[in-house]
This record gives structure tokens, C-alpha cells and sequence, in this order.
């Protein structure tokens, strides 16, 4: 098998301790050198949004500011820094609509989210445009998990997320709307779960919806922020 990134040879023999443990062995599907390109966040990290944090405070600025200015806040978990690597593979999953390369990062985001333990695993739904041009949903791509559709999207003509400037994305109106199935999530723990946090402005507006629907906590993953 070769690199999914790279197309090199992967030279890979499972360890004796993994084929003694239950369970499928899974296969690398990209090699060292690609790998080490990622880089996940180092600790401490901030409760809010799940980057790093220095200088001992609370939460970071935006986290701080969000609490503010809602009188509630998202717990929520990033797992890598959106840094070039991640950036150029996120365009090439996205963008130019590479679907097999959701199995570099799928097995490792499904355990997160399992790991997290809510009643619901909610992927952030994409618009029809993007359903239709991309022909799939980046985030269901990367769960390998039982999912719950709880949110679509209002349609209406809106730019998408990655080409707005920060304050554009802030002022973004609420995108979604609980699906038509959705009953009620009265003491329920969700997850929410996207792609790439920036702002926090999709997530949060997800989880607005949910809590309004009766959810006891929502929490929030993403890949890459
Ligand atoms: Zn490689
Ligand atoms: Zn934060």
C-alpha cells in the first residue's frame, strides 16, 4: 500500500502486541514523514475551545468573550492545529473532493468522539450546494460512528464559511435549523462535531439550537482549529 498523501511505499508490519489484542488491526494510510507534517495541540489547553492556552488564565480571549456575551459556554476539543499541513489536506479532502483521504484522520476523530460519551453525535450539516458539488458531507465523512442528523441548513444564498474574513464570519445569522425528526433532547448530553473551529461561530450556533431543544449539555469536536 502506498501513502495517501505522498505516494511513497508504506513498509508496515503489525507489532506482535497488536495482533494479540482483540480487535481489527488497523493499517497505517499515510507514512512517518506525512505524519509528523500534523501537529496536535499541546497542554495546557483551553476548556472552551481546546487550543492551547498560555499564561495560567481561565480560557482564552475568544472563549472568554463568547461566555460573555452568551452567559454560557461550548466545551469543546480540537485535536490538531490548522497549520499548513492540515491546511493543504483539508483542500484536498474538500476542495478537490478527495474522499479516501478521510480515512488519514477518521479512525482517530471517531475514537475522540465515541471517547467523549454524549447520548448524540451530531455532524454539522453542509448546504445543498455543497452536497451537491462536493457530493458529500466532510464531517459524516470523518465518523465512523452511529450519527444523529438532528440540524440541516436554512437554505438561502450564503457565502461559504472559509471565504469570510473574521468579523464577516462572527456576523454570520444562525445557519441551521433542527430537522423535522428531531423530539425533544431533554436531558441529554450532545456532541457536536465539524471540521475546523475558527471562530466558533458555526458551533456555537448549532449548539444554541440544541440547548434550546432541551439538550442538558452540548459538547463540541472538531479536527482542526
Ligand atoms: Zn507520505
Ligand atoms: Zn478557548
Amino acid at each position: 500500500m502506498k501513502c495517501l498523501l505522498c505516494n511513497h511505499q508504506l513498509h508496515w508490519q503489525p507489532r506482535l502486541s497488536q495482533w494479540l489484542r482483540w480487535g481489527p488491526i488497523s493499517e497505517p494510510v499515510i507514512c512517518k514523514t506525512c505524519q509528523q507534517g500534523f501537529h496536535h495541540y499541546q497542554p495546557p489547553f483551553c476548556p472552551g475551545c481546546g487550543r492551547h492556552l498560555e499564561g495560567g488564565k481561565e480560557y482564552c480571549a475568544d472563549c472568554a468573550a463568547w461566555r460573555k456575551r452568551l452567559g454560557w459556554g461550548l466545551t469543546h476539543r480540537c485535536l490538531y492545529c490548522y497549520d499548513d499541513a492540515m491546511k493543504e489536506w483539508m483542500h484536498r479532502y474538500k476542495f478537490d473532493g478527495d474522499y479516501l483521504l478521510r480515512r488519514v484522520f477518521c479512525g482517530e476523530l471517531t475514537a475522540a468522539a465515541l471517547q467523549l460519551g454524549a447520548d448524540c453525535i451530531v455532524p454539522v450539516p453542509v448546504t445543498a450546494t455543497t452536497m451537491a458539488t462536493r457530493g458529500f458531507n466532510q464531517v459524516t465523512g470523518l465518523l465512523n460512528c452511529r450519527l444523529s442528523p438532528l440540524l440541516v441548513t436554512i437554505s438561502r444564498g450564503k457565502q461559504a464559511q472559509s471565504t469570510k474574513n473574521r468579523q464577516e464570519r462572527l456576523a454570520t445569522s444562525q445557519p441551521f435549523q433542527l430537522a423535522s425528526t428531531t423530539s425533544s433532547l431533554a436531558a441529554k448530553r450532545v456532541l457536536v462535531v465539524d471540521d475546523v473551529y475558527t471562530t466558533g461561530r458555526t458551533i456555537y450556533h448549532a449548539a444554541a439550537l440544541l440547548r434550546a431543544a432541551g439538550a442538558r449539555e452540548v459538547l463540541g469536536l472538531s479536527l482542526a482549529g
